[in-house]
């Protein structure tokens, strides 16, 4: 592990031109430095550079510098110096773009469904509406209805991502183990569920709940929510990509236990890195959960 290529370059300007720093330590790919933005008086150094490729951002008035707009004036560069720097810098963005892209493509599955299946005609399923449940295209597998004889019996959930299908998981009807079954290959990363209901307008607040089922049954509550596919980080590239087009800020709100809580604030700092986090509890049907003891949101729908 080394300092960033522009690590040195970057100190001896921040010294030459009196701008307070923090030094980086081994490992680190930025340098914290004071604001250059000239309307804002920076007391702390509220700018990260990053050391790979130049790129600065303020934390605070999230002013942004590239390398060769400060560096060239203080240090007597040529334009061909300068035109090098740029180059390096341009070749360190695109090789961590491609970095990012090569951790999260994956060759695409084709999932299919039964031809025939069963629909829920007019009933609800543990407190789902059937207007919830047609339109998430949730559907009964009675037995003949699944060639994989794990998935017979169980209620299924699509995943459905602009208007094509990419996994299903099923819950079971009876008392079978396991409880839920996804579908083989599924790429949880890349999967927003339901895609259908967030996709219709923009939302300004979304809950990001553990399973499909709490999920739905916030939908039914009346808040917009997402499956997060359990309690681990489940986001790539492009997943960060298309939620921050179609929504405002995320609410973790996972089950009541000591797991569910101590998960979500980990997924909170982590998704805060990326998105516009919010806290459960700061919200009326947040606290309205947590005080009813209940352990999921289909029991607090169910409840109610
Ligand atoms: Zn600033």
């Amino acid at each position: 592990m080394s300092l960033g290529v522009f690590h040195d370059i970057l100190s001896e300007y921040f010294q030459k031109e009196g701008i307070k720093f923090i030094p980086s330590s081994v490992g680190e790919n930025f340098i914290m430095c004071q604001c250059m933005n000239p309307q804002h008086n920076d007391k702390n150094p509220s700018m990260s550079i990053n050391t790979d490729n130049g790129d600065g951002y303020c934390f605070t008035c999230g002013y942004e510098v590239t390398l060769t707009d400060f560096i060239g004036e203080c240090h007597e560069l040529s334009n061909g110096a300068i035109e090098a720097l740029e180059l390096k810098a341009t070749k360190n963005r695109i090789e961590s773009l491609n970095e990012d892209y090569e951790e999260d493509y994956q060759e695409p599955i084709k999932f299919t469904l039964p031809k025939v299946f069963r629909k829920f005609n007019n009933t609800s399923y543990r407190g789902i509406s059937p207007e919830i449940l047609t339109k998430t295209g949730v559907y009964l597998s009675a037995n003949e209805y699944h060639e994989n004889k794990d998935f017979r019996y169980r209620v299924m959930f699509p995943y459905y991502q602009q208007g094509k299908l990419v996994g299903y998981e099923g819950r079971v009807l009876d008392n079978r183990k396991p409880k839920y079954l996804r579908a083989a290959g599924v790429d949880t990363k890349q999967v927003i569920y339901p895609y259908a209901l967030i996709a219709e307008k923009f939302v300004p607040t979304l809950f990001v709940v553990e399973g499909v089922m709490d999920c739905l049954s916030l939908w039914e509550l009346g808040y917009p929510a997402i499956c997060n596919f359990g309690t681990e980080y489940n986001y790539g590239v492009n997943k960060l990509d298309m939620l921050s087009e179609m929504v405002g800020s995320l609410v973790v709100a996972f089950d009541n236990d000591e797991a569910g809580q101590r998960k979500g604030k980990i997924l909170e700092k982590k998704l805060g890195n990326n998105m516009l986090v919010k806290n459960i509890n700061t919200t009326y049907i947040g606290r309205q959960f947590v005080k009813s003891g209940v352990n999921d949101w289909n029991d607090f729908l169910n409840s109610q």
